[in-house]
């Protein structure tokens, strides 16, 4: 089994905020997969994002101290596990499948979450959602997911409203195999108080929703704050949180 993988490393959780379903603080490892089929505006692996370009692959040394073995893709399953388990500190959260998009190598994905949960991890899947028939394979080992609910303003792809929609088909494939989910929404000074409106609705009974400013934050908090009031009026009060990338803050990875 070959991997085309970015990076493996050991960190904190820095999204989620407090939503149900959020490891936000807690440690995990990162196992950063190459490749995406959507063109986020403000995608913050664009050096990932082409597969075929990315013809090496690193891994943690020790957690932390930002050194770096390095390994050519396309990456063994064997491989990956083995720089999993090296970064093992014993208060490990889950492993945080990440990219990319992890999905587009759903073969490989599947055999590296059932090795993780024979070894005793959780699999927390970070996904973009944008294909549900993949996420169906993967829905029974996910434990936990990030799914993103891509606003307009990403300008992810052309048919935005059909992507949005994928996305929530995937959160009810998780949930129904028994994942704990919640939706991840960008916002920025441009998002659309009546696109909120619309994805809460999508939403609404069926996961939490955590809204991210953009970073660098360029929305001001009237914005923000509208946006959230218009989610928790649709979806409920306590089913609407605000997430940051604290990692970035601490400037770890
Ligand atoms: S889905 Fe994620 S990895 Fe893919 S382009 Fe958008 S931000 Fe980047």
């Amino acid at each position: 089994m070959r991997l085309i993988m970015a990076e493996v490393f050991n960190s904190w959780q820095g999204e989620g905020g407090s939503v149900e379903g959020s490891a936000f603080g807690r440690r995990q490892i990162f196992v950063r997969f190459a490749g995406c089929d959507l063109h986020c505006e403000w995608c913050d692996s664009k050096q990932y994002i082409d597969a075929s370009r990315v013809s090496r692959w690193r891994y943690e040394v020790e957690p932390f101290t930002g050194k770096f073995e390095y390994r050519p893709n396309p990456a063994s399953l064997e491989d990956v596990v083995d720089a999993i388990l090296r970064l093992d500190t014993g208060d490990i959260h889950s492993i945080s499948y990440t990219g990319g998009e992890p999905t587009l190598q759903v073969k490989a994905l599947k055999a590296l979450m059932e090795r993780m949960k024979h070894l005793g991890f959780d699999n927390f899947l970070e996904t973009h959602g944008g294909l549900p028939g993949l996420i169906k394979e993967i829905a029974p080992l996910t434990d936990y997911a990030s799914v993103d609910i891509k606003d307009e303003t990403a300008k992810a792809v052309d048919d935005w409203r059909n992507l949005v929609l994928r996305e929530v088909k995937s959160i009810r494939v998780l949930r129904e195999a028994g994942a704990k989910v919640y939706a991840k929404l960008v916002v920025t000074s441009e998002t659309k108080v009546e696109n909120v409106r619309w994805y809460a609705e999508l939403l609404k009974g069926l996961a939490p929703l955590a809204i991210q400013p953009r970073e660098p934050i360029e929305i001001g908090q009237e914005r923000l704050m509208e946006l959230y009031r218009e989610a928790a009026g649709v979806m409920g009060r306590k089913n609407v949180g605000l997430s940051f990338q604290v990692h970035k803050y601490l400037t770890v990875l």
